[in-house]
């Protein structure tokens, strides 16, 4: 696996694909992941209601696998089960919220830490692309918000597999998931584009050095909020 990974040519294919189980999910289970990723982007917004029939009907799928991805999702917290008439997204308050970013700068930073003792030359390699990528979309005259976001994601998301620890990578990438919508909303704050830019390099760069300390302390600096930022944050949060 280890040398297949470090052929070049197999080296996209191998590590794009996050994770092999996926082909042996339940209907459930993948339309779990449908909805999380939903309500992660902030297009499901938190306090919306999710009726087991429509989605039933929307998917083409039995009221089942709907209700088993209702009782995926309330156990990790992302919505709260409303009997009968389905599921509510559920609304995070700015005081969990923050403490939930706090945890999740550590185990980003944890992520990091292990990727720089770890990351294979192709997870090197598309890490940089990745990078290159966001520099591109951040020097565009008026940067596209939305793909600004999305290939932000993909940084963090190789950097959670460069670990090497499928354990930490699930925890980090399910409360992501579940932070994601409000996430998204610091990182579309306009001066965090340059400022991202910039701390993604720091990451990067001592990823690439094999500095597991100095990339602890990157991740987990980009991920805290911090004096102006966190202001913002809070003024935004719940308008
Ligand atoms: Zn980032």
């Amino acid at each position: 696996m280890q040398n297949r990974a470090e052929d070049g040519l197999n080296c996209t294919i191998d590590e794009r694909i996050v994770g092999k189980e996926r082909e042996r999910e339940t209907l459930g289970e993948n339309l779990r992941r449908h909805l999380e990723r939903s309500i992660s982007v902030g297009e499901l917004a938190p306090g919306t209601r999710l009726d087991e029939k429509e989605l039933a009907a929307r998917y083409q799928v039995s009221r089942t696998p709907v209700r088993e991805a209702f009782r995926l999702l309330a156990a990790s917290g992302m919505v709260e089960l409303r009997g009968r008439q389905g599921a509510i997204v559920r609304e995070i308050g700015v005081n969990q919220l923050l403490e939930m970013f706090q945890v999740m700068a550590e185990l980003e930073g944890l992520c990091a830490r292990l990727a720089a003792r770890r990351i294979t030359t192709c997870q090197r390699q598309r890490l940089a692309e990745i990078h290159q990528h966001l520099v591109e979309i951040g020097e565009a005259p008026t940067p596209d918000p939305d793909l600004f976001y999305q290939v932000n994601l993909e940084f963090h998301e190789l950097i959670y597999t460069a670990s090497h620890n499928t354990f930490l990578e699930e925890q980090t990438h399910s409360l992501r998931n579940r932070v994601g919508a409000y996430r998204r909303q610091v990182t579309n704050l306009p001066q965090r584009i340059a400022s991202t830019i910039e701390e993604h390099e720091r990451v990067m760069q001592a990823i690439f050095q094999h500095d597991a300390e100095a990339a602890h302390n990157a991740m987990r600096g980009h991920l805290t909020l911090l004096g102006e930022d966190l202001i913002d944050f809070i003024a935004q949060f719940g308008r």
